[in-house]
């Protein structure tokens, strides 16, 4: 990973935090998707909807913070899972990404895996 592209992904960071943090918008008024559905709360469904996707917010938060973190310590680009590099056009794409390509769909089998039934249940509802 260069310079350049290590750059590139902690401005990338940068922005999608300051997106991402509620009122920490500065000029730029971005669609919140947030805000958007907190404003149509009548239905249970899209009331639930919206806690999911600030619970998702929250949870991306703490990866972009993390992820500039270990742009400062210099452990950045390695993956948490196996400590291989993480392909640079992988981090480009997703700047706050902890594991590499093969660790990640490995997670992913295995979150699937082992989703109770109700997330399922819960999910298609949403849908
Ligand atoms: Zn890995």
């Amino acid at each position: 990973m260069t310079k350049a592209d290590l750059e590139f992904c902690r401005k990338t960071l940068e922005a999608c935090l300051k997106n991402t943090v509620p009122g920490d918008a500065g000029e730029s008024i971005r669609v919140n998707p947030v805000a958007d559905l907190a404003d149509m709360t009548r239905e249970a469904a899209e009331r639930d909807l919206a806690i999911e996707l600030l619970d998702r917010d929250s949870a991306l938060v703490r990866r972009l913070r993390s992820a500039l973190d270990r742009i400062q310590d210099g452990s950045y680009g390695i993956c948490l899972e196996c400590g291989e590099e993480i392909a640079p056009r992988r981090l480009k794409a997703m700047p706050w990404a902890e594991l590499c390509l093969r660790c990640q769909e490995r997670a992913e089998v295995a979150a699937v895996r082992s989703r109770p039934v109700s997330a399922y249940l819960g999910f298609r509802r949403a849908a």
